[in-house]
């Protein structure tokens, strides 16, 4: 009697278990599965939206990447979902470094940004006439330049480095250099107060650059239909500090 008790007491609990793990299983598939929503892309929201929007989506996509807390995104839904056409609300001149890949560090998707790279974060034509494509034709609200802390570029321009093409590249660095005062002593890469001034500098310098190299950007600026800020990365926490001065 005991054993057979016994035996039918094992059998329900192991029912019981059973059940318990598919159950734990198919809820937890359910979840898994869900795809995430796909952000809504137009031309009409693009177009809704103010530079002071774009800097605030900006903010709010650093702030959940700093706190690794960034969307789940379904990219290749995305990916067709854009493929027809792009409406990007800003477009970000930053620095080639593999550290700061712009997308992930603003949590934006496929769509949301156009971004020019290049070492330094410097300013070349090409560039400006990408700047330009970006707002005039494909209506970007806020242009950012965005430099970051420990900075190679920044470092080789400091040391006088020269090599192939980057010496000229380096050169465009050096007035930024030069607007660092005197008493920030040893001017070399080896002084990370002098580094992180430099990029600053280097950021405000190409700001200043993108006015007075494109009229047409100047106009959109002047008549407030697009924005122009500046940023600087910070490699060890993720944060994006902002300059809208
Ligand atoms: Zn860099």
């Amino acid at each position: 009697m005991n054993i057979a008790f016994n035996r039918a007491l094992i059998g329900v609990a192991l029912i019981t278990a059973v059940f318990l793990a598919t159950g734990f299983q198919a809820s937890e598939k359910t979840a898994g599965t869900a795809p995430p929503p796909v952000p809504k892309r137009t031309q009409e929201a693009q177009a809704m939206m103010t530079p002071q929007d774009a800097l605030a989506k900006l903010r709010a996509g650093n702030a959940r990447f700093a706190a690794g807390q960034s969307r789940a995104r379904n990219l290749p839904s995305e990916v067709r979902a854009t493929a027809g056409g792009q409406y990007p609300f800003a477009v970000i001149v930053s620095c080639l470094d593999s550290r700061a890949p712009v997308e992930l560090l603003f949590d934006q998707g496929i769509g949301d940004l156009f971004n020019a790279r290049v070492a330094g974060n410097v300013l070349n034509d090409d560039i400006v006439g990408s700047l330009e494509f970006a707002c005039k034709v494909s209506g970007s609200k806020l242009i950012l330049v965005l430099g970051h802390s420990n900075c190679g570029a920044i470092k080789g321009a400091v040391d006088g480095v020269e090599l192939g093409k980057l010496t000229g590249l380096l050169d465009k660095i050096k007035p930024a250099a030069a607007q660092v005062p005197d008493s920030v002593q040893p001017r070399t890469s080896k002084n990370n107060e002098f580094v992180e001034k430099v990029a600053e500098a280097n950021v405000h310098l190409v700001m200043k650059q993108i006015r007075e190299q494109s009229p047409i950007l100047r106009e959109m600026l002047d008549a407030g239909s697009i924005g122009l800020v500046g940023g600087m990365y910070d490699l060890t926490t993720g944060e994006v500090h902002f300059i809208t001065n």
